[in-house]
């Protein structure tokens, strides 16, 4: 963890935020993981996912990220807590 990024967030009053981070050497490119979470995730031209932007999860869609990550089947995606 970077601690200068950590201990700099300013909003940590509103809990700690989530990132997807997807591993394009694992993904196989099934796009199960879309189904759970198009919001942040979507799929090139391969059919291979990645993420939209930064990769930010908003608080309202942690629960499905985090099923995005527990049903990928190549273990390609991961979330960290900023
Ligand atoms: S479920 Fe996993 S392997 Fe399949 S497209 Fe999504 S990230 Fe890639």
């Amino acid at each position: 963890v970077d601690l200068e990024t950590c201990c700099g967030t300013p909003n940590l009053e509103n809990g700690n935020r989530v990132k997807v981070l997807v591993d394009s050497e694992r993904c196989q490119g099934h796009a199960r993981c879309i189904t759970f979470l198009p919001e942040v995730l979507e799929t090139d031209d391969l059919g291979y996912s990645h993420v939209k932007g930064a990769g930010e999860v908003p608080p309202e869609l942690e629960d499905r990220a985090r099923r995005a990550v527990a049903n990928c089947p190549e273990q390609a995606i991961t979330t960290v807590d900023e």
